[in-house]
């Protein structure tokens, strides 16, 4: 893939003047309390710690697209697949959950914010 290839892509996820990085602490509260009652509260499986955080960032794996026949890979950055990320306080060890099989729904929990 040429450096005019990797822009086009890049241009294609940039995100709109509207757009936040962060939950605000009350989305990010309420991203914490679903995932405490949907996975409970586990150890590190590489350190044993107990405590984890929840970055306040949504975090998406890059799905590579395989072009076989140019045997290229290549990665449009309009598909993504938004993920909560937490990271065990000792280590760092992290960990994606996917908001959709979640069922997490950040739209409406900044609904019940400013409602
Ligand atoms: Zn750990």
């Amino acid at each position: 893939m040429g450096d005019e290839e990797i822009a086009v892509l890049l241009a294609q996820g940039q995100p709109s003047a509207n757009w936040e990085r962060h939950l605000s602490a009350k989305e990010g509260q309420a991203l914490t309390e679903f995932l405490r009652e949907k996975i409970g509260e586990h150890p590190c499986e590489m350190c044993g710690h107990a405590g984890w955080s929840v970055n306040p960032s949504l975090a998406s794996p890059l799905l590579l697209s395989i072009d076989f026949e140019n045997r290229q890979v290549g990665a449009p950055m309009t598909d993504l697949h938004p993920c909560a990320m937490i990271h065990c306080a000792h280590c760092g060890n992290t960990k994606l959950h996917s908001l959709h099989h979640l069922g997490f729904d950040i739209f409406a929990a900044r609904d019940t914010e400013n409602g």
